[in-house]
C-alpha cells in the first residue's frame, strides 16, 4: 500500500476510492468490493447523500474482519450550507453517525463558498443564482480546528481551493490543512497547483482522476497508445500517472471489475518520455464546474 506522510505526520493511502454518485441500492456493496480488492482510503461527502449505504458497508468491513478501522482512511467534508460555526459540529456529527464511525481521518470544507443555510443543499434565487450567506472562510476554518482539538476528526483541510484561497488560509490557520482536493486528471493536469501545494507542504488529492462521468480522458489516442504498451487500459495509465506524480487519486466505480482494474496499477511504471507525453494533453478542462449549477463564476 503506498502512502504519502502529511505535513501532521498522519499517512494517506494513495489509491482511494470515491463515492460520488454510487446508488444507494450499491453503494454498501460497492464500497465492500473496494475495500476486499485493497482499497483503504474511503472518499465521502454528506452531499452524495448516500454516507449511511457508505457507512454501511465500511462497518461490515471492520465487523467480518476484513480491516480494522485504524487501517482504513475515511475522508468527509462539509457541505456549503453548513459553513457557519454553529453548524459544523452538527454537520460533522451527522456524518459520523451516517459512517457509523466515531472519527474522520479527514475532513474537508468542500468549497471555499457558503450557501444559506438550512435543509435546501442548493439554495437558488430566482435568477438561478445561488443564495449566499456571509459567513467568512476564516470562522469556518476556526470551527474545524475545533473538531481537531475535540478529536472527532485526524486532520483537516479543504477542496476545491484555489490559490488566493490558500494563501489567505495560511495567514490565519492554527492547523494547516493537510490537503486540497481538486480536479486532477491528464486533460487538467494543474501543474502549478500541485507545485504551489508543495511548496506549502499541502498534498494533493485527484478527484475526477478519469475525467469523471463522460471519461474523454479514457478515449485519447496518447492514452490509449500508451495503454497497449504496457497491456494496461486507459484508466490504468490515468490513475498510475497520478500516482508517479505522488498525487493521491480517488477514481469511483460502481462496476467491480474496474473497481479491482483501477486498483491494479502497481505492476508497471511509466517512463518520463510517457509521463511528458500525458503531460502535454493538458486543455485545463474542467468536468465540475459550478457555474452550471450556482449561476456564478467560481473558477
Ligand atoms: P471519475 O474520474 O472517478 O470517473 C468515474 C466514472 O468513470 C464513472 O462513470 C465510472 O463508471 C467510470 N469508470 C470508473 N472506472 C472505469 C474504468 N476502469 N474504465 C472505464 N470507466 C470507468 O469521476 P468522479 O467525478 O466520480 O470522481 C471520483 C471521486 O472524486 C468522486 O466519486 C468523489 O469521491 C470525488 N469528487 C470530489 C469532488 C469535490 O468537489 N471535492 C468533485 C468530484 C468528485 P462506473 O461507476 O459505471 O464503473
Amino acid at each position: 500500500m503506498n502512502t504519502l506522510k502529511l505535513n501532521n505526520e498522519q499517512k494517506i493511502p494513495l489509491q482511494g476510492f470515491g463515492t460520488w454518485r454510487l446508488e444507494k441500492d450499491t453503494a454498501k456493496q460497492s464500497v465492500l468490493d473496494a475495500i476486499k480488492t485493497g482499497y483503504r482510503h474511503i472518499d465521502c461527502a454528506s452531499v452524495y447523500g448516500n454516507e449511511k449505504e457508505v457507512g454501511e458497508g465500511i462497518q461490515e468491513a471492520i465487523s467480518s474482519g476484513l480491516v480494522k478501522r485504524k487501517d482504513l482512511f475515511v475522508t468527509g467534508k462539509l457541505w456549503n450550507t453548513d459553513h457557519a460555526p454553529k453548524d459544523v459540529a452538527r454537520a460533522c456529527r451527522k456524518t459520523l453517525n451516517d459512517l457509523q464511525l466515531d472519527y474522520l481521518d479527514l475532513y474537508l470544507i468542500h468549497w471555499a463558498v457558503a450557501f444559506k443555510s438550512g435543509d435546501d443543499i442548493e439554495p437558488l434565487d430566482e435568477n438561478g443564482l445561488a443564495i449566499l450567506s456571509p459567513v467568512p472562510l476564516q470562522d469556518t476554518w476556526r470551527a474545524m480546528e475545533e473538531l481537531v482539538h475535540d478529536g472527532k476528526v485526524k486532520s483537516i483541510g479543504v477542496a476545491n481551493y484555489t490559490a488566493s484561497h490558500i494563501i489567505d488560509l495560511l495567514s490565519y490557520a492554527k492547523v494547516k490543512p493537510v490537503v486540497n482536493q481538486i480536479e486532477v486528471h491528464p486533460y487538467h493536469n494543474q501543474k502549478a497547483m500541485i507545485d504551489f501545494c508543495a511548496s506549502q507542504n499541502i498534498a494533493i488529492t485527484a478527484y475526477s482522476p478519469l475525467s469523471s462521468s463522460d471519461n474523454p480522458v479514457l478515449k485519447d489516442k496518447v492514452i490509449l497508445k500508451i495503454a497497449e504498451n504496457h497491456s494496461k487500459t486507459a484508466a490504468q495509465i490515468s490513475l498510475r500517472w497520478a500516482l508517479q506524480r505522488g498525487v493521491t487519486a480517488i477514481p469511483k466505480s460502481s462496476t467491480l471489475s474496474r473497481i479491482q482494474e483501477n486498483y491494479d496499477i502497481s505492476d508497471f511504471a511509466l517512463t518520463n518520455e510517457e509521463k511528458t507525453q500525458i503531460n502535454d494533453l493538458n486543455r485545463n478542462m474542467i468536468t465540475c464546474n459550478p457555474i452550471g449549477w450556482w449561476g456564478f463564476p467560481y473558477f
